[in-house]
């Protein structure tokens, strides 16, 4: 049943971002990915007696510059705390966190779903330390400490997000806008961010909150919606059969696309957050986070602002700043070509086409797609030899100018040549010709369609069909 016309949902996104400073956030030991489990350890992140804590700088720093690209206020004053809890693999049983004065405060980000731009609110993002992990083998589990006291940042949404579509928009802006800062990786499948889904849903018109549940520990986007649709109907569902929701955390399981209950919400006081006591209360000057400010890079919403003022068009704009890897290729076309329409077109559409996932690079360099879509603009290839050459040509160096001269590809402008090629057309074409003197308008297509292939798909279109027309008379097609 589809219940969004009854009810609504509410949505709060909890995102984890591991920083990628070269060691750790309380020691220094590297923060390498990959590398043989517990080989990146020492007393310190792995919780032995007597050890002291002492905060990575470059850790803070990557955290007030998500904060400034977030529209974050930065505090003068923050501390961290200790969140309480046992797990294996918290070997100190309790994480070096921020509870009640976050680094980040009152930001925002502006997301564009459905060419509509919603602002998600940004309550705050401290910063905190990983955890190790468990590794399962066949008999046993193991424990990988290498990733205890990596430096995360916890960036928590306001509940703003009113759909799947629209936390998946906001989950890529936050990437996006990390990926341009250059403080993470932000890869999903290395765990370097994760998400926690906050969900309520309510009947429609109604202002107080449903109660919510928490689906933990997400690292696909397309899991995240899957599980965010799956969730919305499952409240829906309990409230429609008279039920209640209660406050859960529960896990989406990848197999069945369901979640399941994990445990009863557990509460901020049940970690029994107190100030750490290793580490003393920081202080922010505001010269240190307006240097940083001076430093940040341009970020996609600037990027896109400078693509409409080229003419581009809103869309195009908005997809080649939304990747901080096609951003900069664009901007490097940018910087040799006058005309860059041509050539956003081009690669908003054939090159992306081209491209197989998030990390695949374009395999023309821009000199070549500027000179494929210069052709085109003038005149000397068709638009359909333009969208092929990007395939013809991906992986090469060749130039395109050479390549079309040498394979046959140019443009076929001359009115005789082309009356000739519809000339010969029509002969071959007695049957459509026919169909279409009998009132079949439809077999028009198929004649000139016939001359567009004895033209090798050279034929300039707008001109051969003129030549058609005026050859068979029929002008009002
Ligand atoms: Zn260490």
């Amino acid at each position: 049943m589809n219940y969004s016309e009854k009810y609504e949902m509410t949505v709060g996104l909890e995102t984890h971002i591991e920083l990628k400073t070269q060691s750790k956030i309380f020691c220094g030991c590297s923060t390498k990915f990959g590398d043989a489990p517990n080989t990146n350890i020492c007393p310190v992140c792995t919780g032995m007696p007597g050890t002291l804590p002492t905060l990575n700088r470059a850790a803070l720093d990557y955290a007030i510059l998500a904060g400034l690209a977030t529209n974050c206020k930065i505090a003068s004053l923050t501390k961290f705390d200790r969140k309480n809890y046992f797990y294996p693999d918290l070997p100190k049983a309790y994480q070096i966190s921020q509870y009640d004065m976050p680094l980040c405060t009152d930001g925002y980000i502006d997301v564009e779903t459905d060419g509509e731009i919603s602002r998600i609110g940004i309550e705050r993002i401290h910063l905190e330390e990983d955890a190790g992990k468990l590794v399962h083998e066949k008999d046993c589990t193991g424990i990988d400490y290498n990733r205890c006291g990596v430096p995360l940042i916890e960036v928590v949404s306001r509940p703003d997000i009113k759909s799947a579509e629209q936390a998946r928009g906001y989950l890529q802006k936050l990437r996006c806008i990390m990926l341009y800062l250059g403080i993470s990786d932000c890869k999903m499948n290395e765990g370097s961010l994760r998400c926690d889904v906050n969900i309520s849903v309510r009947k429609k018109g109604s202002t107080a909150l449903g109660e919510r549940c928490e689906i933990k520990n997400m690292n696909s986007f397309s899991f995240i919606v899957k599980a965010i649709q799956y969730e919305f109907d499952r409240q829906c569902e309990l409230y429609e059969r008279g039920g209640t929701v209660l406050p859960e955390t529960r896990r989406y399981d990848q197999a069945t696309g369901r979640t399941e209950l994990m445990r009863t919400k557990e509460q901020a006081n049940d970690y029994r957050y107190f100030p750490e006591p290793d580490i003393p209360p920081l202080e922010i000057s505001i010269e240190h986070v307006s240097r940083l400010k001076e430093g940040l890079p341009i970020l996609p919403d600037e990027r896109k602002s400078s693509y409409i003022a080229l003419g581009i068009k809103s869309s195009s704009a908005e997809m080649i700043a939304s990747s901080k890897y096609i951003s900069d290729y664009f901007q490097a076309v940018i910087e040799r070509c006058s005309d860059c329409e041509g050539v956003a077109n081009l690669l908003t559409g054939e090159v992306f086409r081209m491209l197989q996932g998030d990390d695949d690079e374009i395999r023309l360099s821009p000199d070549q797609l500027i000179c494929i879509a210069q052709m085109a603009n003038e005149g000397i290839i068709n638009r359909s030899t333009e969208k092929k050459l990007v395939s013809l040509l991906w992986g090469t160096d060749t130039d395109p100018r050479k390549y079309v001269t040498d394979n046959s590809l140019v443009q076929i402008n001359d009115i005789d040549t082309l009356k000739g090629i519809c000339e010969k057309a029509i002969m071959q074409s007695q049957k459509a010709v026919s169909d279409l003197r009998g009132g079949k308008l439809t077999a028009y297509k198929a004649i000139l369609g016939k001359a567009m292939g004895l033209s090798h798909g050279n034929a300039n279109p707008v001109l051969l069909d003129q030549c058609m027309k005026d050859l068979l008379g029929t002008d009002d097609i």
